[in-house]
């Protein structure tokens, strides 16, 4: 943190917080300009309030200069963190694609589109059994039935379940049944619920809240690893902005900013975010030309009866060609 001072300020105060400091263990190091003074306070400031450090008489203004997610942040943690999930890898060079409905609806339908991803090479299965809708009168998920359902998937292909929480009621049932838990958009600042899921040391995919910077996606994953999880999935799935065109704007560029700032895996969500089945494609392998570690990607096997997201899921059919075009992207970029 870098304290710069007002002008002609009594120097006793300067002195008397100086030694405040260095009780506190920082060391201070002063920078003076022509005009300025400013004092570099060094150690580990997130222990600090600023906006009390603010408001110290000499002080004129503050600038931090380290992050504030020290588990998340590359600075401690340079090399790429690699999730593994019963051998199925994603991140440190190994890219996976998640695919299946938005929601889990009947047996039939898990295990008929499960075979189908399965057989395009998906390395994941999603399904929704507790379904975030904006509508009390929309379809909620089949609940814990839904989890069943998806095990039964999971046994028949060999698929690993990723699937959302929403409550810190089912934690058990999620810590037994789910390899990887998702924390949905909507809970990407449900701080009770991410301390309670970090508790649980399983792998997590966070998706980036509806208007969350990418700061506060990296401090939601520290949240959930200051519990002790060290395996999290970032996802990309569209910010708000002022456009209709699309259901949300795909921050594309989020892939190589997360990827500087942090070393957890960073996969993208071309369904959510555009909300159209045709959009899917060309923002998929966009989305893999520019780095993303892995894709998640709502697939149906009768989108036009889906009783969740019908309008940006894909066939299994154009999921296994798109399949293909994955591959030869992600083979085009991998030197
Ligand atoms: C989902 O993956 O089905 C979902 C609801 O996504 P998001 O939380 O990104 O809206
Ligand atoms: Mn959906």
């Amino acid at each position: 943190m870098i304290i710069i001072l007002k002008q002609d300020v009594q120097q006793d105060e300067i002195e008397l917080f100086r030694k405040n400091m260095q009780a506190l263990g920082f060391v201070l190091q002063d920078i003076i300009g022509e005009t300025t003074h400013m004092i570099g306070l060094a150690g580990d400031t997130s222990t600090l309030s600023p906006e009390s450090i603010s408001r110290l008489s000499f002080v004129q203004s503050i600038m931090k200069v380290s992050e504030p997610y020290k588990l998340a942040g590359r600075k401690f943690h340079p090399q790429d963190t690699v999730i593994d999930v019963s051998g199925r890898k994603i991140g440190g060079g190994h890219f996976s694609v998640i695919a299946g409905p938005c929601s889990v609806e009947s047996e039939e339908q898990i295990l008929s589109i499960a075979h189908d991803i399965n057989k395009s090479g998906a390395g994941f299965m999603r399904g929704g059994a507790f379904k975030p809708r904006t509508s009390p009168y929309a379809f909620q998920g089949l609940g814990l039935d839904g989890l069943t359902l998806l095990k039964i998937a999971r046994q028949k292909t060999g698929l690993p379940i990723v699937t959302e929480i929403m409550s810190q009621e089912y934690l058990k049932a999620f810590e037994e049944d789910v390899d990887v838990i998702q924390i949905g958009a909507r809970n990407m600042q449900n701080f009770p619920l991410l301390r309670e899921v970090g508790r649980l040391k399983k792998t997590v995919l966070l998706k980036r809240g509806l208007s969350s910077t990418i700061e506060e996606l990296l401090m939601a994953a520290e949240y959930i690893m200051s519990g002790g999880t060290t395996q999290i999935i970032l996802c990309e799935r569209g910010i708000r902005t002022f456009e209709t065109a699309t259901r949300n704007t795909l921050d594309l560029s989020a892939i190589p900013v997360l990827q500087k700032k942090t070393h957890l895996p960073v996969i993208v969500d071309p369904s959510h975010g555009t909300g159209y089945w045709y959009l899917v494609e060309p923002m998929a392998l966009a989305a893999v030309a520019a780095g993303a570690d892995g894709l998640i990607i709502e697939v149906h096997n009768k989108p036009e009866e889906a009783l969740c997201d019908g309008q940006q899921s894909i066939t299994p059919e154009v999921f296994h060609k798109l399949m293909k075009k994955i591959s030869a992207v992600h083979a085009a970029i991998t030197v």
